[in-house]
């Protein structure tokens, strides 16, 4: 029998959970619990860490798990990692729906750098004008560099003091679209943006309107997981769920 486990939490996870209740698969929606409103599934969904490896492989015996999809975001490497992990242990099947990364086109002045740190280094000495689009968990890695005016765009509004000294947070939940974020860039007086390879279209729109208006980008490269069993369509889960 077939069951499956999603790890969700970003727009793709969400195609996937409307195409495994379109083809009637018996599937649960795993949410970290970081947001305090989550994206409402077609499917059931269970909220919070398992408790590491051992309480993922716990979790997978007890609902009797046949296929983990990880479909969670490339920067949540843990629990990526914790899946290749549980899943071999438990002798459960496991496949990744992963995004290709973005590679840089004509007109993108990107710097590649492998970390947060390597991304803090980048904006060097001078105050600048940052964008800082990489979410809301890793603020603190940027604490070391408080002559940067910090613009952050979060999905809730912050419940602690943020971690910087000059920073503005605006509240929004993607997709983004170009103009929105073209007019977000000029309206900050944005000089550079710093940004996580994530891939996708659904966060995007910040490099192509940073190639519009001329602005250089800090990218930060993925951090690694184990290999693992890799899908980049909903198609090719969906037939290896088949096979
Ligand atoms: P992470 O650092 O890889 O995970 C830390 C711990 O959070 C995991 O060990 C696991 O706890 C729990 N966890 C993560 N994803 C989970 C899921 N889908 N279901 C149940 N537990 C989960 O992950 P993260 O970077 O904090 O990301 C958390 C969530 O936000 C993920 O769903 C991810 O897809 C989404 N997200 C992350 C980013 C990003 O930039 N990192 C961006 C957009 C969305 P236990 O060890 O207790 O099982």
């Amino acid at each position: 029998m077939t069951r499956v486990l999603l790890l969700g939490g970003t727009t793709e996870a969400g195609r996937m959970a409307r195409a495994l209740a379109d083809a009637g698969v018996d599937a649960v929606y795993s949410y970290a619990g970081r947001t305090e409103a989550p994206v409402a599934q077609p499917l059931p969904v269970r909220v919070g860490g398992f408790g590491g490896v051992a309480g993922l492989v716990a979790y997978l015996r007890a609902e009797g798990i046949s296929h983990v999809i990880d479909a969670t975001h490339p920067f949540a490497a843990q629990m990526s990692r914790n899946a290749v992990e549980g899943c071999a242990a438990a002798g459960v099947a496991l496949i990744a729906l992963e995004r290709e990364p973005w590679q840089a086109g004509e007109g993108d002045r990107w710097t590649h750098v492998p970390d947060l740190a390597g991304a803090v280094a980048a904006l060097g000495e001078a105050p600048r004008w940052v964008f800082l689009a990489i979410g809301r968990q890793n603020l603190s890695a940027f604490a070391g560099a408080p002559q940067h005016h910090y613009l952050l765009r979060l999905v809730d509004p912050p419940t602690d003091p943020l971690p910087l000294p000059r920073a503005e947070a605006v509240i929004a939940r993607g997709p983004f679209d170009v103009a929105g974020d073209r007019a977000l860039l000029k309206d900050h007086r944005i000089e550079v943006i710093v940004a996580k390879n994530a891939g996708g279209a659904g966060a995007e729109a910040k490099l192509v309107a940073a190639r519009e208006l001329g602005l250089p980008v800090v990218l930060i490269d993925r951090p690694l997981v184990p290999e693992r069993r890799v899908a980049r369509t909903l198609g090719e889960v969906m037939a290896w769920l088949d096979g």
